[in-house]
């Protein structure tokens, strides 16, 4: 008789005790997180805990000291296997996120797509009419906001359907009333690809806002893990009670 078991699919990432040292002081501690497909975590945690590092890692920037990392259950870097940034189909938003001054919004987006012109600019023209941005399709970045800088660049980390979008504090440098307005529509426009996400922040407030999942990090170890609810009404300990009072 054939089994009936029913195989659940991986997780899109899976990290797995991941460490990384600078010298004597280690920086990233037994981390191992996983991100489902349209899920969005936030690694939340005070400047300097060693989120970044775990980003980088995860990109494939930089060189865990040991650990493994797995993208749709398929290993894709250990200590000694390592698949290059380029071919992890990973998105990267970052503070700064630069577009290429030289090229109209069109080919910024465009930028890391390897399909015919055809494609590429029905690609662009979605994504595009996804961020309000149609318009600016022939424009330089010059002639555009800094919000809407960052609309395109959001469009062109997700242009090639990364199967995961790394983001590093990537609302920092937008003033208040423009920074609100941005996170949710680039929540709204990451749901809609499916995506998994990795929001990396200092502040509970845009975790609470933006999370699925919050995993909070503290001198390179994952301290508490859940829903951001939950985190909030019951934090581990006196220092994430602190570390979430500033919320109004
Ligand atoms: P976060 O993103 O949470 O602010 P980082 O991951 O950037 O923290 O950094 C964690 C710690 O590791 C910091 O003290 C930082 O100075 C140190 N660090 C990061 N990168 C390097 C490096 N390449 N060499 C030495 N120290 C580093
Ligand atoms: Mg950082």
């Amino acid at each position: 008789m054939q089994s009936q078991t029913q195989t659940t699919p991986p997780p899109r990432l899976e990290v797995r005790h991941l460490r990384r040292a600078f010298g004597d002081r280690q920086v990233v501690d037994d981390v191992s997180l996983t991100i489902q497909p349209g899920q969005v975590l936030c690694l939340l945690g005070p400047s300097g805990c060693g989120k970044s590092t775990t980003l980088r890692m995860i990109a494939g920037v930089d060189m865990q000291d040991s650990g493994e990392i797995y993208v749709d259950g398929k290993l894709i870097c250990d200590t000694v296997f390592r698949i290059p940034p380029e071919r992890r189909h990973i998105g990267l938003m970052f503070q700064d996120f630069a577009l290429f001054p030289h090229l109209s919004v069109a080919d910024n987006v465009a930028f890391g797509l390897k399909t015919s012109k055809d494609e590429k600019r029905a690609r662009v023209e979605a994504l595009l009419a996804k961020v309000n941005l149609g318009w600016a399709i022939d424009e330089f970045p010059h002639v555009l906001s800094g919000g809407e800088q960052q609309r395109i660049a959001l469009a062109r980390a997700l242009a090639p359907r990364p199967r995961i979008m790394l983001m590093d504090e990537p609302f920092s440098g937008l003033d208040n009333r423009l920074r609100d307005e941005i996170r949710d529509q680039t929540l709204s426009l990451l749901k809609e690809e499916d995506t998994a996400v990795m929001l990396v922040t200092h502040e509970p407030e845009e975790a609470m806002r933006m999370a699925d999942e919050i995993a909070l990090m503290r001198h390179g170890k994952i301290v508490q893990q859940g829903a951001p609810y939950n985190i909030y009404n019951a934090p581990v300990d006196r220092e994430a009670v602190g570390f979430f009072s500033d919320i109004n």
